[in-house]
């Protein structure tokens, strides 16, 4: 580390505490970013917030976006309401590769059977954050075994998997805890099998996450200096 990246990291931590003072008779708890709580995590260090750019959803191939746009626009409307930026089902085709980064603030769905071969059953996500750790682009494979007819899977269980995919793209990690809420659901996150999810929306859990995701804007600066 050089003096100049000493000196820049002190100014951010000052600016950092200045906004604390600000925010504190508003609420208790902005004391600088968060990055868990009871039922909800966020995949930091690597994505600590999402910026205010928009998103575009893109398919693998044709195949994918005809199966899954329709789940997609919903699931599109409910994340941007809760961060607050736009988010739009495209017809675009970015074909993807399981390791390597999407970025441009860009998710990539493909549908596929057994898209892990030695796990059958799973779907999977790849979030990348950018350099200043702002969520910024995603792979997602979601398991075509789940729509065929002799695995008799229920729609609902279907939809669990897209949204819980969904969040992962976005910088939501598996929560450390998993209550049950007094509407007697377990967050959606939390479920580490394609059978184990209970909602087919996001629940309060991940609402919480979300929100976090784009409080922790303001920290993005200090972020940088602690690299
Ligand atoms: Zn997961």
């Amino acid at each position: 580390m050089n003096t100049a990246r000493i000196a820049a990291t002190a100014f951010t931590l000052t600016l950092t505490a200045a906004a604390t003072v600000v925010a504190a008779s508003n609420d208790a708890h902005a004391l600088g970013p968060v990055y868990s709580g009871t039922g909800w995590k966020i995949n930091a260090p690597g994505i600590t917030h999402i910026d205010t750019a928009p998103w575009q959803i893109a398919f693998h191939d044709t195949t994918s976006r005809s199966k899954l746009t329709p789940y997609l626009n919903k699931t599109a409307a409910e994340l941007s309401s809760y961060l607050g930026v736009k988010i739009t089902v495209t017809t675009r085709i970015v074909p993807i590769t399981r390791g390597t980064c999407v970025t441009g603030h860009t998710i990539s769905y493909r549908y596929m059977s057994k898209p892990d071969p030695n796990y059958p059953n799973r779907s999977f996500t790849g979030a990348c954050g950018n350099a200043l750790h702002a969520a910024d682009g995603a792979y997602v494979y979601i398991n075509s075994d789940y729509w065929l007819k002799t695995r008799n899977f229920s729609e609902p269980v279907r939809m669990n998997v897209i949204w819980h995919e969904s969040a992962h793209a976005i910088g939501l990690g598996h929560p450390a805890t998993c209550p049950t809420n007094s509407a007697g659901l377990r967050p959606l996150m939390c479920a580490d099998t394609y059978k184990d999810l209970r909602t087919r929306r996001y629940s309060p859990y991940e609402a919480t996450a979300f929100k976090q995701l784009v409080k922790n804007r303001l920290y993005t600066v200090t972020a940088v200096g602690e690299r």
